[in-house]
């Protein structure tokens, strides 16, 4: 185990002898799975009758006019069920669970998204399902927690630590050792031990499996660059690992925050406020202190509030595969704006890092370049953030309101 799962010196498996047998099963459960055609074609399948696989790409014409440089295409995994390219990696998970004959499953979440996601693969599987989440975000994401009750799942409400994600993994560890027999942990993206970050990388491949097809079919050449903005890293690998063997871009866009000076970010590979570390049972770059201490972060998008990254990406970083940037809070709902209005689409938050970024570069390239961005995820759920951000007045008086009929 302690020899598996290393990309030059970062990812592993770090952990406790207790979980040792589980993490071999689950290894073993993959390893099998993935060399069986059946099995990808099982998981297609699914995909494509509950969560509109394939997705198709958008060309956006109207900011390709306006930046009047590269031709800028958009993959829109906002059309996935629950919103986002978080389905692809629980439904496969999911289909793991089935074959190791388990029936529960717990999942860790920040903003909810993914404890969202589980819950409904959890729904659909027929699995039990529980669901870790910190006592802050409890209360920030009330709307979330709703629908994963709705959904059958048990959510318990951490009060340990920050009471934010970390503690939520750390909780979600303490209930796997004690429930291995019948429970697999569903983790939410490409980081933690082995086999996470290869497992939830090769389900979300098939993002960039397609995209590689249908630019191929729409303009019969690749793009030259790619970008694709990195929580933990899932949706970026997802798109980025059909074309490293090809001459093209690659370009992964971290959270400034308040800005990079500010020290309110979560940019891991493009500020040099990170150090590499060993937390969650991986190595990686950890936004930490001289002690080991992890850092407070901050995004305007909750999903890119991380204090890791994906140990595949932080090995790209190093070998120069993958160029790593950052878009700040403001230049974000910049984006989000121009990208509603110009193509009648709404990104999530995260995702609009990509498209900020995007935007700063595209005017720059010729028009025979070719851009594409991946849409992680649909914005609706921003409505709280975006309204805010917006201060609109509408809105605020709606709030208000509803606060004032729950009084009444
Ligand atoms: C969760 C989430 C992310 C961040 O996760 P990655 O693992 O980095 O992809 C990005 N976009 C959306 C819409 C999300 O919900």
């Amino acid at each position: 185990m302690k020899d598996r799962g290393y990309y030059e010196g970062f990812g592993g498996a770090y952990l406790p002898e207790i979980l040792i047998a589980t993490f071999d099963e689950l290894v073993e459960t993959f390893q099998a799975a993935k060399n069986d055609p059946g099995f990808w074609r099982e998981y297609v399948d699914i995909m494509s009758t509950y969560s509109c696989r394939p997705t198709p790409l958008t060309f956006a014409e109207n900011l390709t006019r306006k930046f009047g440089g590269a031709r800028i295409y958009i993959k829109r995994e906002d059309l996935n069920h629950t919103g986002a390219h978080k389905a692809n990696n629980v439904m496969g998970q999911g289909l793991l669970v089935k074959r190791m004959g388990k029936t529960r499953v717990i999942a860790e979440t920040g903003a909810g998204q993914h404890g969202v996601a589980a819950a409904t693969m959890a729904a659909r599987f027929g699995f039990k399902c529980t669901i870790y989440m910190g006592e802050v975000d409890v209360q920030r994401q009330r709307p979330n927690v709703f629908w994963m009750e709705r959904l059958g799942a048990e959510v318990i409400t951490v009060r340990e630590g920050t009471r934010i994600l970390k503690d939520a993994i750390n909780e979600s560890f303490r209930d796997w050792v004690t429930n291995m027999d019948t429970t697999h942990y569903v983790l939410g993206t490409a980081c933690g031990p082995h086999p996470f970050p290869e497992m939830v990388s090769f389900f979300q491949s098939i993002i960039g499996k397609e995209a590689r097809e249908q630019i191929l079919e729409i303009e019969g050449r690749l793009p030259s660059r790619i970008y694709a903005c990195v929580g933990g890293g899932s949706n970026a690998l997802g798109i980025f690992q059909s074309f490293l063997d090809d001459p093209v871009e690659l370009v992964g866009v971290e959270a400034a925050g308040k800005g990079l000076e500010t020290g309110q970010h979560a940019s891991r590979l493009s500020s040099k406020d990170a150090s590499v570390g060993v937390a969650q049972g991986y190595k990686t770059y950890f936004l930490q202190d001289h002690d080991g201490q992890m850092k407070e972060t901050h995004s305007v998008a909750a999903g890119l509030d991380y204090v890791g990254v994906s140990p595949i990406l932080a090995n790209f970083s190093e070998k120069g595969r993958i160029r790593f940037e950052s878009a700040t809070d403001k230049d974000v709902v910049d984006a989000l704006s121009l990208t509603i209005r110009k193509e009648g689409l709404i990104p999530a938050l995260e995702s609009a890092h990509a498209f900020a970024q995007a935007f700063k570069e595209a005017s720059a390239m010729s028009k025979e370049d070719i851009v594409l961005i991946n849409q992680s995820g649909r914005g609706d759920k921003d409505i709280f953030t975006v309204a805010d951000a917006f201060a609109d007045p509408k809105w605020q008086e709606f709030i208000k309101n509803k606060a004032e009929e729950y009084h009444a």
